[in-house]
């Protein structure tokens, strides 16, 4: 789905299909360029970075191994609840591996900073944080992220794997959410 498609429901397109693919393949020359000649795991987090494992898996020039966890801190609106549940654990023992969470966006940081220590505490040789799109001013747990897409105003966005209520998941570009779709 283009953002053509959803035209009425968007207050503007931040990003689109081409400067996305473009900022991956940067992250993921960073993320190799850090991990020579050692193993990696990406732990991608349902459902929302789906587009973006995908994306950078296939944009490195070698082996990832990938892993996914679900976790749910939000209800069905557009705010975080704060309370962190796993609804899917990963399959990987990650002792001794070397980890990078791979996310689509961090709001407030709630999520991220629990899984951070959650993963922290089960002996892995690092952690690190990937996720395209941050929101600092929403921040209310400091989150250590190393690779950053973009930093973006606070409001709710969609697209790429970003819903709103389980749509626009499957749009092509990012765009803000128009108030009249939530409100
Ligand atoms: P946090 O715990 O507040 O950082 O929330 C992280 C999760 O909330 C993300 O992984 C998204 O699933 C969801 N989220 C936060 N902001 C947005 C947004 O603007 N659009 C869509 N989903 C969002
Ligand atoms: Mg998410």
């Amino acid at each position: 789905m283009d953002s053509a498609h959803v035209e009425q429901d968007l207050v503007n397109v931040l990003f689109t299909e081409k400067q996305i693919q473009d900022r991956i393949g940067e992250l993921a020359r960073d993320i190799e360029a850090d991990y020579v000649g050692k193993d990696l795991l990406m732990v991608g987090i349902l459902r929302g970075a789906v587009m973006v494992m995908a994306d950078m898996a296939r944009s490195f020039s070698r082996h990832v191994e990938m892993d996914w966890m679900a976790v749910s801190s939000y209800g069905s609106g557009t705010k975080s609840s704060g309370v962190v549940r796993i609804l899917k654990d990963l399959d990987t023992d990650i002792s001794g591996r070397h980890v990078v969470i791979v996310d689509e966006i961090i709001d407030t940081g709630l999520t991220l900073s629990w899984l951070t220590s959650n993963l922290g505490s089960r002996s892995p040789a690092s952690v690190e944080i990937c996720t395209l799109l941050r929101k600092p001013e929403a921040l209310q747990m400091p989150v250590e992220v190393k690779y950053v897409g973009w930093d973006i105003p606070n409001e709710f966005v969609v697209g790429y794997g970003l819903d709103y209520r389980e749509k626009y998941r499957n749009l092509r570009d990012i765009g803000t959410l128009a108030p009249h779709v939530y409100t």
